[in-house]
């Protein structure tokens, strides 16, 4: 049987590989009876919910709406502060108004909050100064930063759960804001599954770690009702992107927006692999969403710590746009790494904030854009869409 045909559901992707990115617990058993306790509690999300971004992506992928994505690479546990949280949320409602005001489309935001727990990794295995070697720290849902905290505890989803709770409740009082994050902690996702939909998010997405067409992740989605992403990088080629989409619109070729694609190549490189991309999808039967993600192609290490350059992301949105406009295709939405604090993490622009990247660097993963800067980045591109 072909892995198109294969019948999906919430656990069928146990049968695949997982490759790299799986978590070695010690003990399965206390996993499961985690596992149980998350099935049995209610769902973050409703089923309207997920309606009403399936619609909104669809809008995106017909050029009627545009979707803004944004949040912590990860999320700490211990950010659930009522300052922090609204900050983010007041930051994103001020970065849409601009772009529904600039552009006159209307603009569905989305946090990447509520559940941004669980993250994939380049390097699993950190060597301490020691010589000691220890689990990379995965995200607040499976180990912690400290180096003593580095064993995958199952324990940490539920707290997980009961943050993302708290955050909801928040959000809840905000007009208009779904959640996503990635869907990357497939026994925590199964869990939390309900019939065909995702319960903890209204959007998922599928990372460039663990997007192999035979791998457990995309069969893991292909199967729900929630609009879903996946990430591409540089290495894509266009073969590899229609048998993607097609495994993720294995029963719905042609819905608008059922697939967001994540473009994430860095500045210097997209200029050479997105035009073959857009030219292939164009051609085919899919209706995806183009989402550019200019954080994760364009990060480099400055005085020892990891760090992006604003103008180098803007630079990758510009040429995106330009080059989806080229083939007859569009930018439906950026999906950013940002808070609303004044964090240093990020460099530039330089005539509005300084690159003192040791002053205010909190985030437990990659650099987030600080409220200026992202404000700043999204009143250019906005400018850029109009152009
Ligand atoms: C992320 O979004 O934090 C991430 C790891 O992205 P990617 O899969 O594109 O590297
Ligand atoms: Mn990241």
């Amino acid at each position: 049987m072909s892995v198109h045909s294969k019948e999906w559901s919430r656990d069928s992707w146990k049968s695949m590989p997982i490759h790299e990115q799986g978590i070695a617990y010690p003990d399965m058993a206390h996993l499961n009876h985690v596992l149980q306790r998350l099935a049995e509690l209610p769902p973050l999300v409703s089923p309207a919910s997920i309606e009403s971004a399936r619609e909104q992506h669809a809008a995106a992928a017909r050029g009627e709406a545009f979707l803004l994505v944004g949040g912590d690479c990860a999320e700490s546990f211990d950010d659930i502060k009522t300052d922090i949280i609204s900050q983010k949320v007041s930051l994103l409602a001020n970065q849409a108004n601009h772009i529904e005001a600039v552009t006159g489309l209307p603009v569905h935001v989305t946090g990447r909050m509520a559940g941004q727990y669980s993250k994939p990794r380049s390097q699993l295995i950190e060597t301490l100064a020691d010589g000691r070697r220890v689990s990379a720290f995965r995200g607040h849902n499976i180990n912690g930063p400290d180096i003593a905290d580095r064993e995958p505890d199952p324990q940490r989803l539920l707290p997980g759960y009961w943050h993302s709770v708290a955050i909801m409740h928040v959000l809840s009082t905000a007009e208009k804001v779904h959640t996503a994050h990635e869907a990357l902690h497939l026994p925590m996702e199964a869990a939390l599954t309900k019939d065909r939909s995702n319960t903890s998010a209204t959007f998922l997405w599928v990372g460039e770690r663990t997007r192999q067409l035979d791998g457990a992740h995309l069969e893991y989605v292909r199967g729900l009702r929630n609009p879903i992403g996946v990430k591409i990088g540089p290495s894509t080629s266009p073969a590899d992107l229609l048998n993607t989409l097609g495994r993720l619109c294995y029963d719905r070729e042609g819905e608008e927006g059922r697939v967001t694609i994540i473009t994430r190549f860095g500045a210097e490189k997209v200029g050479a692999v997105l035009p073959a991309l857009v030219e292939a999808v164009r051609a085919s039967p899919f209706r995806p969403v183009w989402m550019c993600d200019p954080c994760h192609g364009n990060g480099f290490t400055k005085s020892g710590v990891k760090t992006r350059k604003t103008t180098t992301l803007l630079s990758e949105v510009a040429q995106t746009i330009r080059i989806l406009d080229r083939f007859g295709a569009h930018l439906g939405g950026l999906h950013l790494e940002q808070t609303g604090e004044e964090v240093t993490e990020c460099v530039g622009p330089e005539s509005l904030v300084s690159d003192d990247l040791g002053k205010h660097y909190t985030s437990l993963c990659d650099p987030r854009l600080s409220g200026t800067q992202a404000m700043w980045l999204v009143e250019r591109v906005a400018e850029i869409v109009v152009e």
